[in-house]
């Protein structure tokens, strides 16, 4: 008990100023080996690392940005990584505060930019703390201050895990991680099985980062990760979804969606993409909706997670709506039951959130709509609010060869077409459907989730 106070105490204070007293020294690059010049680092990290620099603090630029600035790519963000504890971070900058309650890290603010400062952090196993270990192995907690190297070492791949010093313009390395990025090669650091039994979701960042910068995974890397995949399952659904939207948002979602088949990733993280990829319309969909996707992240267009995900789950929302019309219920309360199920069990497990799962309904909600070309409704249906989302799911639909591509190009030519073009467009309404309307318009908004007035209220 004493003991494990006294490791606590001595872990939780870093020692301000000083150099590590870690057993190994890092390597030192120059700038000639690693290419990486003070003027590629944002202006706002450059500050950041100078203002503790100068209070005596040690202080780098860490993890993605370095990798990325190596390979030449445009870094995401920056972090820093220090030897100041937090309190210490957020006395040194005005504008900065701390945040997260697992990983306490200090925001520092210049401008409109942010730069996330963490404390170097130890290793977390502790022998005798098993409090922090589940009994797969996984780390419960680990929020113990540590050395330089100890803060190398707990990263996840040698590439994440250098330090550049903007003041000499090195790179510090503890885990031979430049001469792996040198060669392509994405490693874990330590032993595989270990680090992922720690933290199942590294696998998942393994495949997502090595699509991404088109680094080969290790052999000894690679190795276990089908067998470990399971341990997916014990990963909270909240960081599951964070993770699978970095995953699709990288653009690089289709490489992304076949390696993690390859590895066999996809059972318990996202079933539906197994089934998907199997039928043959499927298939084609999600590879045109992660194509479009992947465009538009690499033109810097925003993209929808919710359209994403509307996409990956479409096919799973049709066969259950085919299967009930089959059964005998009519096509629009058949679409409402399909789609509340398949997104009842893809939220509970993707932690899909509330925002994005409504308008993922939204988006299949509308889509009958498109088919009605008679009287008020295509006009209703171009104000309606989701009208874009729609048409571009629409779109999908029909290059993939579930609807005739001339339902889509009649609703391009409906839209840029002037009032009177727009009239003699109309498709004319068949009596049938004239009595089955009047019968519906006496029936409360609330029998049928998928009619105008439902879609229109979000
Ligand atoms: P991206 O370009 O996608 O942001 P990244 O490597 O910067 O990639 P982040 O999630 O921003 O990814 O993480 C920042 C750094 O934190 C990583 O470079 C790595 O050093 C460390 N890290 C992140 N996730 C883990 C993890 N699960 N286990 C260990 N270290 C991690
Ligand atoms: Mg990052």
């Amino acid at each position: 008990m004493i003991k494990k106070l006294l490791q606590r105490v001595f872990k939780d204070k870093p020692k301000g100023g000083q150099a590590s007293a870690s057993p190994h020294e890092a390597h030192r690059y120059p700038r000639r080996v690693h290419g990486i010049a003070r003027n590629a680092i944002s202006p706002a990290a450059l500050r950041t690392v100078e203002g503790l620099q100068k209070a005596g603090f040690a202080a780098f630029v860490v993890g993605g940005a370095v990798r990325d600035l190596i390979l030449k790519r445009v870094p995401k963000d920056f972090d820093v990584a220090t030897d100041a504890t937090p309190e210490e971070v957020r006395r040194l900058f005005r504008r900065s505060r701390i945040i997260g309650r697992r990983f306490r890290i200090v925001h520092v603010m210049h401008g409109q930019e942010t730069i996330e400062v963490s404390t170097f952090r130890g290793s977390h196993l502790d022998a005798d703390d098993d409090a922090t270990v589940a009994d797969s192995g996984r780390i419960l907690r680990d929020n113990v201050f540590g050395t330089h190297e100890e803060d190398a070492v707990r990263r996840d791949f040698s590439a994440n895990a250098l330090y550049y010093d903007p003041g000499t313009e090195e790179v510090l390395d503890f885990t031979n991680g430049l001469p792996d990025l040198k060669a392509g090669v994405l490693r874990i650091i330590g032993s595989p099985q270990t680090r992922y039994r720690e933290d199942p979701v590294r696998m998942l960042r393994a495949v997502r980062l090595s699509a991404k910068l088109g680094l080969k995974l290790d052999p000894a890397t690679e190795a276990p990760i089908p067998e470990l995949a399971e341990l997916l399952h014990d990963v909270p659904p909240a960081r599951l979804f964070d993770e699978m939207l970095k995953l699709f948002l990288s653009g690089h979602a289709m490489e992304s969606a076949h390696a993690l088949r390859e590895h066999g990733l996809h059972y318990g993280l996202l079933p539906m993409l197994d089934v998907v990829l199997e039928q043959p319309l499927g298939e084609r969909f999600v590879t045109l909706a992660l194509r479009s996707t992947d465009e538009r992240v690499l033109a810097d267009k925003p993209v929808s997670p919710a359209f994403l995900f509307a996409a990956l789950l479409w096919h799973e929302v049709l066969a259950l709506w085919q299967k009930l019309q089959a059964n005998g219920e009519r096509p629009l309360p058949a679409l409402a039951q399909a789609m509340h199920e398949i997104s009842d069990i893809q939220a509970e497990k993707l932690a899909i959130t509330k925002r994005f799962s409504v308008m993922m309904k939204e988006i299949w909600a509308i889509q009958p709509r498109f088919e009605q070309r008679s009287g008020q409704r295509p006009y209703r249906l171009l104000e309606n609010p989701r009208f874009r989302a729609g048409y571009d799911f629409l779109l999908l639909r029909c290059q993939s060869g579930e609807l005739p591509m001339e339902l889509v190009e009649w609703w391009d030519a409906f839209a840029a077409a002037d009032t009177e073009q727009r009239a003699a467009m109309l498709v004319l309404d068949s009596g049938g459907t004239k009595k089955r309307r009047r019968r519906r318009s006496r029936r409360p908004a609330s029998a049928s989730p998928v009619d105008e007035t439902a879609a229109q209220q979000t």
